[in-house]
């Protein structure tokens, strides 16, 4: 088993809440979510920052981000998400292979993730 918590769930290893997968990307639920909705989307091939992601692997992981934007907010009724990527610990990355927040956001919600 890999020791990487999201390598574990593109390789079976543990459960994820799995809901898009392409060839190089997959897209799963938070764990933790900070709102009903929350996924992420990682590439499959392990790598801890952005700029290490391979153009063909990064373009893949983009465009399903833009294919689950509209689909998570519809998913539940949300009004508008948050989308981004904590690069690096300085700027809050707890788990090192890169993941895009995809978070639903509600009018009145009141506050950012
Ligand atoms: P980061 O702070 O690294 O940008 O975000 C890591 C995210 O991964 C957090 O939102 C956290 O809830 C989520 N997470 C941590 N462990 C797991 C896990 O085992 N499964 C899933 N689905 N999400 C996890
Ligand atoms: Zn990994």
């Amino acid at each position: 088993m890999s020791d990487c918590i999201f390598c574990a769930i593109v390789d079976g290893d543990i459960p994820g809440r799995i809901v898009h997968e392409t060839e190089h990307t997959l897209a799963f639920l938070d764990a933790n979510p900070l709102a009903p909705g929350h996924t992420l989307v990682v590439p499959k091939e392990h790598h801890a920052r952005l700029d290490e992601v391979p153009a063909d692997a990064a373009a893949d992981l983009f465009a399903a981000v833009n294919d689950l934007v509209p689909r998570v907010e519809a998913a539940v009724d949300a009004d508008a998400t948050n989308v981004g990527i904590n690069n690096g610990p300085a700027a809050g990355q707890e788990v090192d292979h890169v993941h895009v927040h995809i978070v639903p956001r509600f009018e009145g919600d009141g506050g950012s993730p």
